[in-house]
């Protein structure tokens, strides 16, 4: 088994995402096959369990409040109504369930402790959990291991560097700190980003860069081919090419072996020829559901015909890790701190984000 290498540089990433595709495929296949079961796919269900009306500028996100999309917005779901989404994502074969809350971060509170609830809930119908809330202190990330989060998302997005021509109302620091912070229990984490969003390929080398200099690696990497939505201010981005998301799909297959690279947003406007390439490139999960998040995605229905052409099984849940442990809200051991971090908003103008905000207020 080839060994984890934590100080891979952009030049060398870049060498690796510039070979000829053959050779490109091959060592990432090889190097696939050596760490995974090729013929295996961990299949995740991603709920919106609070949409829309975020306070940040994301330029990607049709969920930002500034921006004028078709997104509406709604509260948070109750537990009972989680607990049946769950049940029906585990009976079309999805082994995980990740919860998305369009906040800038976690506050401790109602809230807060209705999404443990919710993670309790799924934990006790044996279903991997993992939650993508925005920033969280270490109080907060070791409150939702205690409730039996097996995984927490939080994207880097792009490079450092395209991360600010994106996105002005949250620092990529304090995505690592969040990542650290959750590092410090024993929650998987999960951290990818797009590509698509007119980034350049030096950018998603740098992307791959911050990942994987990171130790441990994330045990998740999500891979997004932005859908470009209209009203955001990467509404006019064209999409990508699939030879685009398979070079991604390998470049990071070599430079993070363990790590279970995820295809999400962006499958609609994959072919299923490019969904296999993208497999035999070593990506080993995808998101079902008609829905991510807000954005499209193939039907249970289809993903399933085309798991059934390949040859390929859903991975059972906790394959990788056991199954975390429960503690109900009762005998918990951590209190809420009810903190004020001090997240970063470096506010720069970011000109296509100001122009969709304009927009936005002259259609009101
Ligand atoms: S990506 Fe998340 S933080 Fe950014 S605007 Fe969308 S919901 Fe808000």
């Amino acid at each position: 088994m080839s060994e984890i290498k934590h100080n891979w540089t952009t030049q060398e990433i870049l060498n690796i995402y510039k070979k000829p595709m053959m050779e490109l495929l091959y060592e990432a296949a090889t190097i696939h096959r050596l760490h995974h079961d090729p013929n295996t796919v961990q299949v995740s269900t991603l709920l919106s369990i609070k949409t829309g009306g975020c306070s940040e500028d994301c330029g990607y996100c049709p969920q930002a409040a500034r921006y004028h999309t078709n997104v509406e917005g709604n509260d948070l779901m109750t537990v009972q109504h989680v607990k049946a989404q769950a049940l029906r994502a585990k009976s079309g074969g999805s082994s995980r369930v990740c919860m998305g809350a369009a906040w800038r971060n976690v506050k401790d509170g109602e809230e807060f402790d209705q999404v443990l609830e919710m993670v309790r809930t799924i934990n006790k119908l044996d279903m991997e959990v993992c939650c993508t809330l925005g920033m969280v202190t270490e109080n907060q990330a070791k409150r939702l291991a205690e409730a039996g989060l097996y995984a927490y998302n939080h994207n880097l997005d792009s490079s450092e560097d395209y991360y600010k021509k994106v996105i002005s109302t949250r620092g990529f620091e304090d995505r690592l700190k969040t990542i650290d912070n959750v590092r410090k229990t024993n929650v998987t984490v999960c951290s990818g980003g797009i590509i698509g969003m007119g980034e350049k390929v030096e950018d998603r080398a740098g992307m791959l860069v911050a990942l994987s200099t990171l130790n441990p690696q994330p045990e998740s990497t999500p891979i997004n081919a932005l859908v470009a939505v209209e009203g955001t201010p990467l509404e006019d981005q064209q999409p990508i090419e699939i030879w685009d998301m398979i070079r991604m799909v390998a470049t990071t297959r070599i430079v993070m072996p363990e790590t279970q690279v995820r295809l999400s947003a962006g499958r609609t406007q994959m072919t299923r020829e490019g969904q296999a390439l993208c497999f035999f490139a070593g990506a080993n999960s995808i998101f079902a559901g008609d829905k991510l998040l807000t954005t499209p995605n193939p039907e249970v229905s289809e993903d399933l015909k085309m798991f059934e052409t390949l040859g390929l099984n859903p991975q059972k849940p906790f394959t990788k890790k056991g199954q975390p442990q429960t503690v109900e809200a009762a005998d918990s051991k951590i209190e809420a701190l009810g903190e004020k971090p001090k997240w970063t908003r470096p506010e720069h103008k970011i000109e296509r984000n100001e122009l969709a905000k304009q927009n936005r207020k002259l259609s009101q």
